[in-house]
C-alpha cells in the first residue's frame, strides 16, 4: 500500500497562518518538552523511581509522617538541576510569546526551564522543584538557598516542604483555577510534550476545545485524538520551525 505523503510544509504554513492570525495562544506543556534537555522522568526505564518507592519517599502522607525521609533523598532529585538548559522548544515558546502569540505557558514539568528560557507567563501547575515553602509561615527559599537540617526548618520554626506537588496532593487551587480559566479564554491550545492523559490537567484541552479553541498537538505520538491538527515530530524541531513560518508572515 502507498502510503500518502503528507505535505509537512504545507501543514507546518497552515500552522504558522492560523496562530499569527488568532494569536491567544496558550501552551500546555509536559515532559516530552524536557526530554530533550537530558532530563530524565523519575519514572522511566532507570529512573528514581526504580529504585525507590515514590509513595514512601515523595507522597504528601510520608512527609507529613516524617519529611526527613523526603529530604534525604533531596539530593537525588535535584542532581544535576544546574547543569540544564532550556532547548530549543523552550526559547521557541518563549519567542512566541515575545512577538505576542503565545499569551501563556501551563506546564506540568517541575523544573523550572520556561522561566529560565525567558517565558514571563508561566503557570507551573505542579509546582517548581527549586522552590521550598514553609508549612507554618509560607515563607518561600530558593534552592541552593535553603537552611540547612534534617528537616531543614524555617526561621520561624516551621517545616519546609518543596513547593511541588507530591503524590497524593491535590494541585494548588489557585494555581488551577488559573490554568483552566487560560484554557477556557485562549484562542489556540498546543499541547507540547504531553500526552495529557493525567487529571486534572487532562481536563484542560477539553475545556479549551468547548471554548472554541482550535488544538495544535506536537508530539511524537498521537495523544489526543480531538486534536485539529497534528505535527508528529520533537518539539525543539517543530516549534523553531513554526517560528520561522510565522517570522515570514510578520515580514510580507
Ligand atoms: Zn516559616
Amino acid at each position: 500500500m502507498v502510503k500518502k505523503n503528507i505535505d509537512s510544509e504545507a501543514l507546518y504554513k497552515e500552522v504558522a497562518r492560523l496562530m499569527a492570525d488568532r494569536k491567544q495562544c496558550v501552551a500546555l506543556t509536559g515532559a516530552g518538552v524536557s526530554a530533550e534537555s537530558g532530563i530524565p522522568t523519575f519514572r522511566s526505564k532507570g529512573g528514581l523511581w526504580e529504585k525507590y518507592d515514590p509513595i514512601e519517599f515523595a507522597s504528601i502522607e510520608a512527609f507529613r509522617k516524617d519529611p526527613s525521609k523526603y529530604w534525604s533523598l533531596r539530593g537525588e532529585f535535584i542532581k544535576d538541576y544546574d547543569r540544564y538548559q532550556p532547548n530549543k522548544a523552550h526559547l521557541a515558546l518563549a519567542e512566541l510569546e515575545h512577538v505576542g502569540i503565545v499569551r501563556c505557558v501551563i506546564t506540568q514539568n517541575i523544573d523550572g526551564l520556561h522561566k529560565k528560557a525567558g517565558s514571563k507567563n508561566v503557570i507551573e501547575i505542579h509546582g517548581n522543584l527549586m522552590e521550598i515553602i514553609c508549612l507554618v509561615c509560607g515563607k518561600g527559599y530558593k534552592a541552593p538557598h535553603i537552611p540547612d537540617g534534617m528537616p531543614p526548618h524555617c526561621s520561624c520554626g516551621g517545616i519546609l516542604k518543596p513547593n511541588t506537588v507530591l503524590f497524593g496532593e491535590e494541585l494548588p487551587v489557585g494555581v488551577f483555577m488559573k490554568a483552566k480559566e487560560e484554557s477556557a479564554s485562549c484562542r489556540i491550545m498546543l499541547l507540547v510534550g504531553t500526552s495529557a492523559i493525567v487529571q486534572p490537567a487532562a481536563s484542560l484541552p477539553y475545556l479549551a476545545k468547548q471554548n472554541g479553541a482550535k488544538i495544535i498537538e506536537i508530539n511524537i505520538e498521537k495523544a489526543f485524538p480531538e486534536a485539529d491538527y497534528f505535527i508528529i515530530e520533537k518539539a525543539g524541531t517543530a516549534l523553531p520551525r513554526i517560528v520561522a513560518e510565522v517570522n515570514k508572515f510578520s515580514h510580507e
